[in-house]
Protein backbone atom coordinates (compact mmCIF):
# COMPACT_ATOMS: atom_id res chain seq x y z
CA UNK A 1 0.00 0.00 0.00
CA UNK A 2 0.81 3.66 -0.39
CA UNK A 3 0.69 6.68 1.75
CA UNK A 4 -1.37 8.73 -0.91
CA UNK A 5 -4.66 9.34 -2.70
CA UNK A 6 -5.38 8.96 -6.03
CA UNK A 7 -3.67 11.89 -7.06
CA UNK A 8 -0.95 11.21 -5.43
CA UNK A 9 -1.70 13.99 -2.56
CA UNK A 10 0.56 12.40 0.26
CA UNK A 11 -2.31 11.24 3.67
CA UNK A 12 -0.70 13.15 6.54
CA UNK A 13 -2.74 11.82 9.14
CA UNK A 14 -1.48 9.04 10.92
CA UNK A 15 -4.95 7.93 12.25
CA UNK A 16 -5.86 7.41 8.12
CA UNK A 17 -2.97 5.75 6.90
CA UNK A 18 -3.15 3.37 10.08
CA UNK A 19 -7.09 2.71 9.33
CA UNK A 20 -6.17 1.69 5.50
CA UNK A 21 -3.78 -0.81 6.34
CA UNK A 22 -6.02 -2.03 8.80
CA UNK A 23 -8.65 -2.52 6.30
CA UNK A 24 -6.06 -3.36 3.69
CA UNK A 25 -5.52 -6.40 5.67
CA UNK A 26 -8.66 -7.55 6.66
CA UNK A 27 -10.00 -7.26 2.61
CA UNK A 28 -6.22 -9.70 2.22
CA UNK A 29 -7.89 -12.22 4.72
CA UNK A 30 -10.96 -12.75 2.62
CA UNK A 31 -9.21 -12.70 -0.54
CA UNK A 32 -8.24 -9.82 -1.83
CA UNK A 33 -5.28 -8.70 -3.22
CA UNK A 34 -4.29 -5.23 -4.39
CA UNK A 35 -3.55 -4.15 -8.05
CA UNK A 36 0.09 -4.22 -8.70
CA UNK A 37 -0.41 -0.80 -11.11
CA UNK A 38 -2.66 0.66 -8.81
CA UNK A 39 -1.64 1.02 -5.04
CA UNK A 40 -4.52 0.71 -2.48
CA UNK A 41 -6.73 -0.68 -5.19
CA UNK A 42 -7.73 -4.23 -4.08
CA UNK A 43 -10.13 -6.47 -6.03
CA UNK A 44 -11.21 -10.56 -5.83
CA UNK A 45 -11.82 -12.51 -8.63
CA UNK A 46 -14.94 -14.22 -8.21
CA UNK A 47 -15.14 -17.53 -9.70
CA UNK A 48 -18.29 -19.30 -8.52
CA UNK A 49 -20.15 -21.70 -10.57
CA UNK A 50 -22.32 -19.08 -12.52
CA UNK A 51 -20.61 -16.02 -12.24
CA UNK A 52 -16.84 -15.33 -13.23
CA UNK A 53 -15.88 -12.09 -12.65
CA UNK A 54 -14.36 -9.14 -10.23
CA UNK A 55 -15.41 -7.24 -7.26
CA UNK A 56 -13.59 -3.86 -6.24
CA UNK A 57 -12.48 -2.43 -3.06
CA UNK A 58 -11.13 0.93 -3.38
CA UNK A 59 -8.79 2.80 -0.74
CA UNK A 60 -7.73 5.55 -2.81
CA UNK A 61 -10.21 7.73 -2.67
CA UNK A 62 -11.08 10.12 -5.49
CA UNK A 63 -9.67 13.74 -6.84
CA UNK A 64 -12.89 15.24 -4.95
CA UNK A 65 -13.31 12.94 -2.51
CA UNK A 66 -9.66 12.27 -0.85
CA UNK A 67 -9.72 9.14 1.24
CA UNK A 68 -9.02 11.37 4.20
CA UNK A 69 -12.70 11.88 4.08
CA UNK A 70 -13.29 8.75 4.57
CA UNK A 71 -11.43 5.86 5.15
CA UNK A 72 -13.24 3.50 3.63
CA UNK A 73 -13.08 1.05 0.31
CA UNK A 74 -15.66 2.45 -2.09
CA UNK A 75 -16.97 -0.81 -3.70
CA UNK A 76 -17.84 -1.70 -7.25
CA UNK A 77 -18.14 -4.87 -9.59
CA UNK A 78 -17.59 -5.91 -13.10
CA UNK A 79 -19.03 -8.81 -14.53
CA UNK A 80 -20.89 -10.39 -11.70
CA UNK A 81 -24.69 -9.97 -11.05
CA UNK A 82 -25.40 -7.55 -8.28
CA UNK A 83 -26.95 -10.41 -6.00
CA UNK A 84 -23.54 -11.43 -6.13
CA UNK A 85 -21.96 -8.11 -5.20
CA UNK A 86 -24.82 -7.36 -2.54
CA UNK A 87 -23.50 -11.14 -1.55
CA UNK A 88 -20.07 -9.56 -0.96
CA UNK A 89 -20.89 -6.56 0.21
CA UNK A 90 -22.03 -7.99 3.40
CA UNK A 91 -19.01 -10.07 3.29
CA UNK A 92 -17.19 -7.20 3.52
CA UNK A 93 -19.05 -5.99 6.09
CA UNK A 94 -18.92 -8.96 8.53
CA UNK A 95 -15.36 -9.05 8.29
CA UNK A 96 -14.62 -4.76 9.14
CA UNK A 97 -13.63 -4.11 5.69
CA UNK A 98 -17.04 -0.58 6.41
CA UNK A 99 -17.28 -0.94 2.68
CA UNK A 100 -19.41 1.96 0.56
CA UNK A 101 -21.56 1.54 -1.41
CA UNK A 102 -22.93 3.67 -4.28
CA UNK A 103 -26.69 2.22 -4.90
CA UNK A 104 -28.36 3.46 -2.19
CA UNK A 105 -27.43 7.13 -3.62
CA UNK A 106 -29.56 6.05 -6.64
CA UNK A 107 -32.91 5.75 -4.70
CA UNK A 108 -35.02 8.58 -3.21
CA UNK A 109 -33.40 10.79 -0.55
CA UNK A 110 -36.43 9.97 1.65
CA UNK A 111 -37.09 6.66 0.29
CA UNK A 112 -37.18 3.17 2.13
CA UNK A 113 -34.20 2.06 1.09
CA UNK A 114 -31.90 4.54 2.83
CA UNK A 115 -33.79 3.53 6.48
CA UNK A 116 -33.27 0.19 5.33
CA UNK A 117 -29.09 -0.48 4.84
CA UNK A 118 -27.23 -2.96 3.84
CA UNK A 119 -28.97 -6.26 5.53
CA UNK A 120 -26.31 -8.43 7.21
CA UNK A 121 -27.32 -11.65 6.23
CA UNK A 122 -28.42 -12.79 9.33
CA UNK A 123 -32.39 -13.45 10.28
CA UNK A 124 -34.30 -10.61 12.32
CA UNK A 125 -36.59 -13.33 13.68
CA UNK A 126 -34.41 -15.65 14.79
CA UNK A 127 -30.69 -14.99 13.97
CA UNK A 128 -30.11 -18.10 11.61
CA UNK A 129 -27.01 -17.28 8.66
CA UNK A 130 -29.17 -16.79 5.93
CA UNK A 131 -26.65 -15.34 3.74
CA UNK A 132 -26.35 -18.06 1.27
CA UNK A 133 -30.00 -18.49 0.84
CA UNK A 134 -31.50 -15.04 0.48
CA UNK A 135 -32.39 -14.41 -3.55
CA UNK A 136 -30.50 -10.85 -3.56
CA UNK A 137 -31.82 -9.82 -6.74
CA UNK A 138 -35.21 -8.90 -4.58
CA UNK A 139 -33.32 -6.37 -2.81
CA UNK A 140 -32.63 -4.95 -6.09
CA UNK A 141 -35.84 -5.16 -7.41
CA UNK A 142 -37.25 -3.18 -4.08
CA UNK A 143 -34.79 -0.15 -4.58
CA UNK A 144 -34.63 -0.02 -8.36
CA UNK A 145 -37.76 -1.30 -9.26
CA UNK A 146 -39.89 0.38 -6.28
CA UNK A 147 -41.66 -2.66 -5.64
CA UNK A 148 -42.21 -1.14 -2.57
CA UNK A 149 -45.67 -0.70 -0.47
CA UNK A 150 -45.12 1.63 2.24
CA UNK A 151 -47.81 -1.02 3.73
CA UNK A 152 -46.67 -4.13 3.47
CA UNK A 153 -42.96 -3.85 2.06
CA UNK A 154 -42.59 -7.43 1.14
CA UNK A 155 -39.24 -7.15 -0.62
CA UNK A 156 -37.89 -6.19 3.20
CA UNK A 157 -39.69 -8.48 4.58
CA UNK A 158 -37.87 -11.18 1.61
CA UNK A 159 -34.16 -10.15 2.29
CA UNK A 160 -34.64 -10.24 6.15
CA UNK A 161 -36.09 -13.43 7.27
CA UNK A 162 -35.31 -16.80 6.80
CA UNK A 163 -37.97 -19.41 5.67
CA UNK A 164 -39.11 -20.68 8.74
CA UNK A 165 -39.79 -16.61 10.47
CA UNK A 166 -41.44 -15.59 7.41
CA UNK A 167 -44.45 -17.43 8.58
CA UNK A 168 -44.62 -15.91 11.71
CA UNK A 169 -46.68 -12.85 11.07
CA UNK A 170 -45.88 -11.57 14.70
CA UNK A 171 -42.02 -11.67 14.09
CA UNK A 172 -42.33 -9.73 11.15
CA UNK A 173 -45.17 -6.84 12.36
CA UNK A 174 -42.70 -6.39 15.55
CA UNK A 175 -40.14 -5.40 13.26
CA UNK A 176 -41.70 -3.23 10.78
CA UNK A 177 -42.75 -1.91 13.93
CA UNK A 178 -39.39 -0.98 14.77
CA UNK A 179 -37.76 0.14 11.17
CA UNK A 180 -40.72 2.66 10.69
CA UNK A 181 -39.92 4.52 14.35
CA UNK A 182 -36.22 4.53 12.83
CA UNK A 183 -37.47 6.26 9.86
CA UNK A 184 -39.47 9.24 12.34
ZN1 LIG B 1 -35.39 -16.96 11.24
Amino acid sequence: MKRQNKDGRPIHSDKVWKRMLWIGANLRKIGYEESGMKPNLFYKNINDNDEKGVIFADLRGTDIIPIWADASPITYYRDVSFKRYIKEVIILKRNECSPRTTFYQDSEPEGWAIGVGIPDGFCKGCGKDIIHEVDWDILEDGIYNKKISKVGIDWIIEVFFCKDCKNQESLIKNFLKEENKKRR
